[in-house]
């Protein structure tokens, strides 16, 4: 799960993360009173920046031809007339496909001044089995592009997970990106707060593009971070109500949603063959065996280890709202699964939703014998499949693929 800017930002100051000031305005209303706010805190710009997630909103483009994403202003007229041109409107960035985003959330936020840019992430290294902060001198930037053209200007650092970073890791960071006195002191600081962001709310990422060098009034410089990018591990949010309260459901396909509240893993894809599947390795492996044999796969959809017959209706029902869809196959490895169980969801699936497309049904495994008796007796339509292959060229020659 991905969570905007502004939510970012408001768990890193939890954990003694540097941050401008800022307050979030969902409605036009809500920004002269920001705006002002900044203000009175001391800015004399105010920067404006479109919630969305995806990133490349400052070098964005609205629909309606209004350039730039991420805008600052000199005055609170200014900042409203701005938010005006951005709030309501869709956003296309590198990022967001040519459909773009809506922008229904601004940031209202102080413009610090910015002496350098830096990158920072936290991920998990899965090669090395442990944490991984990176950083690089090339703020801003695409950091792909600069994995790509100068890997040795990414710096990283390995966390033992059983130790946590140690306050030597932060500061030999801070180091590696050329920081000195003040700065250096308040890196170090910030680094061990985001690293804590990262273990603490299970995620898989948390960067800042930029974590920026800012000049403070009294004419010192500090770190503070500018843009912040937060993805949770969805295994893991069930340890945590208050960030499944941050999830956003104007960011998310409308068909992802409807299968995640049945507990369904579904991505939507190009083809006209749909598959339901449990596990994700044998979704993956039949998406891959449609496709050896001519087909184009409509979809990935993992049921998960323990399907119920709600489920398997609710699956059908996803699956037979995209109106590409022209035969479905449907393959069950029952480890856990009851063959039976499946077959039975499956008949009366095919019932509630009055099928009407090609079903090659594969079933392999626990009760497999009771389960392709339900099918067979159960009077509706279903083309049994004896093995995987066998399964997979008869939907695709039921659909009329080549
Ligand atoms: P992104 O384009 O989606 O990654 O959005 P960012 O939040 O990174 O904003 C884009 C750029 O705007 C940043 O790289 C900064 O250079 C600039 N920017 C954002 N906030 C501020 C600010 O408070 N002051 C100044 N001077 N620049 C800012
Ligand atoms: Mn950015």
């Amino acid at each position: 799960m991905n969570i905007h800017e502004y939510q970012a930002k408001q768990l890193l100051a939890k954990y003694g993360v540097a941050v401008p000031l800022e307050i979030p305005a969902k409605s036009l209303a809500e920004v002269r009173p920001a705006a002002e706010k900044i203000v009175a805190g001391g800015s004399a710009k105010i920067v404006i920046k479109s919630q969305i997630h995806a990133g490349g909103r400052g070098k964005g483009t609205f629909k309606t031809g209004f350039q730039g994403g991420v805008k600052v202003a000199s005055s609170v007229d200014e900042a409203v007339s701005l938010a005006e041109k951005m709030l309501g409107n869709v956003l296309v960035t590198k990022q967001t496909g040519g459909d773009g985003r809506r922008v229904q959330t601004l940031l209202i936020s102080e413009a610090a001044k910015v002496k350098k840019e830096f990158y920072l992430a936290v991920l998990l290294d899965r090669a090395a089995g442990r944490p991984v902060i990176m950083a690089s001198t090339e703020g801003g930037m695409d950091i792909e592009e600069v994995a790509g053209k100068h890997p040795e200007k990414i710096f990283k650092e390995w966390i033992d997970p059983a130790v946590g970073i140690m306050p030597y890791q932060a500061r030999k960071i801070a180091d590696a990106l050329g920081l000195r006195g003040d700065p250096f002191n308040a890196a170090a600081k910030l680094i061990a707060g985001v690293f804590k962001t990262w273990w603490e709310c299970d995620a898989a990422l948390v960067e800042l593009n930029p974590l920026a060098v800012a000049e403070l009034r009294d004419g010192k410089e500090t770190v503070v971070a500018l843009d912040a990018k937060i993805s949770l591990d969805d295994n893991a949010l069930y340890r945590h109500k208050d960030l499944q309260e941050m999830r956003d459901f104007n960011e998310e396909a409308p068909l992802e949603i409807e299968a995640s509240k049945y507990g369904l893993n579904y991505i939507k894809l190009d083809g006209d063959i749909a598959c339901l599947v449990n596990g994700a390795g044998l979704a993956m492996a039949t998406m891959d065996i449609i496709q050896h044999f001519g087909g184009m796969p409509a979809n990935f959809l993992d049921v998960g280890g323990g399907a119920s017959k709600e489920q398997v209706t609710a699956a059908f029902k996803i699956i037979l709202s995209d109106p590409k869809v022209k035969g479905i196959l449907v393959n069950i490895f029952g480890g856990i699964m009851d063959c039976n169980v499946i077959a039975t969801g499956i008949v009366a699936a095919v019932k509630e939703t009055h099928l009407g497309i090609p079903l090659v049904v594969r079933l392999e495994g626990n009760n497999v014998i009771a389960g392709r008796k339900t099918l067979a007796e159960s009077g509706v339509a279903i083309i049994p499949g004896d093995s995987m292959a066998d399964a997979a060229q008869k939907v695709v020659k039921a659909v009329g693929s080549p």
